[in-house]
């Protein structure tokens, strides 16, 4: 196949790449670097099944025939979707359309990268996806969680008009290597933070639950999603469920470190607990994650203390 990866520089992008280049297939990355960075694809510039172009999915594009579409492009994180609140708003809306307008030109299929900020601070627990969510449609995240759901709408819209071959993954939580050391979120914060002997910033009481998934399953349920015959939204993360407090001692552990803890206050509509119900991904596509918390921050460790290393 002939792949379209648009935020291929990005985290999941890149590692998705990586899988599609592995299975053999041909790979046009592209990524405007507002958040991704050429250092996650560094590694195939002599790749020839490869070739990336720096662009932004808002202006429309034309990439020639391509057999799948995979749109992965979004700041992600909320320190830079807050940075990047317009743009965030633009890339759920016009570039998702423009990615759909290429599947539609080429009878391509096509894979959204949607997210459990769908369900805001959900109000049902776990999250199934047909919970229709909790959403602050004008708070701070909202540049966020409303881009991601339009997108959805829009995607939909695209399958049963259009009778785009579409698919719409919600995704949780992800962890691992390339995750932005810096982009502020909490697994890279807490292993930057214990790997550099400087405090965990614990936002909040700590309370707050999260459900991480390592990248290589997530990468997997995304991949089996992509060649399945569902076209409703489908979740794809970890049910196993921890408090931040929780995390911060599962980094403290994984590190060796001994940082002390810091409380910070809680940003505005901090979702106060997060876990994917995943019986639709087991039933539909047999998929199930594999790797636990523990295991995961053990395999991420090389990476952070590498970017650790490089800032003292
Ligand atoms: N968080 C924290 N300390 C940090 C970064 C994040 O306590 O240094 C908390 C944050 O308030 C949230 C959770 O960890 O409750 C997950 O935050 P993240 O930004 O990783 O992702 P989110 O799930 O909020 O999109």
């Amino acid at each position: 196949m002939h792949v379209l990866v648009t935020g291929a520089a990005g985290f999941l992008g890149s590692h998705l790449t990586d899988r599609l280049l592995g299975e053999g297939h041909t790979v046009l990355g592209v990524d405007n670097l507002s958040t991704g960075s050429m250092e996650n694809i560094a590694h195939l510039a002599g790749e020839s099944r490869f070739r990336f172009e720096q662009r932004d999915i808002c202006k429309p594009f034309d990439p020639g025939p391509v057999d799948y579409v995979f749109n992965m492009a979004s700041p992600a994180s909320p320190p830079e979707y807050l940075r990047l609140a317009i743009e965030t708003l633009r890339v759920g809306s016009a570039g998702t359309e423009n990615t759909l307008e290429i599947a539609a030109k080429y009878g391509a299929g096509h894979l959204h990268a949607s997210t459990s900020e769908c369900y805001g601070d959900p109000l049902q627990h776990p999250q199934t996806e047909d919970y229709w969510g909790n959403v602050n449609p004008v708070g701070p995240r909202s540049v966020y969680d409303e881009a991601k759901r339009y997108a959805e709408a829009l995607v939909m819209a695209y399958h049963r008009s259009r009778k785009v071959n579409t698919h719409l993954v919600r995704i949780f939580n992800t962890y691992g290597p390339r995750l932005h050391p810096s982009d502020g979120r909490v697994i890279s914060n807490f292993m930057m933070q214990a790997l550099l002997g400087k405090p965990l910033t614990v936002y909040g009481s700590g309370d707050q639950t999260r459900s991480f998934c390592y990248v290589s399953d997530l990468i997997e349920g995304i991949l089996r999603l992509s060649r399945s015959n569902e076209h409703m939204p489908v979740n794809i993360g970890n049910p196993d469920e921890f408090t931040i407090l929780e995390c911060a001692q599962a980094v403290l552990k994984a590190t060796g470190s001994s940082s002390e803890l810091r409380f910070e206050p809680l940003p505005e509509d901090d979702p106060t607990r997060r876990r994917p119900d995943i019986t639709r991904a087991r039933t539909l596509l047999g998929w199930e994650p594999r790797v636990a918390l523990k295991e995961g921050l053990a395999l991420s460790l090389e990476f952070f203390k590498t970017k650790a290393a490089a800032t003292v």
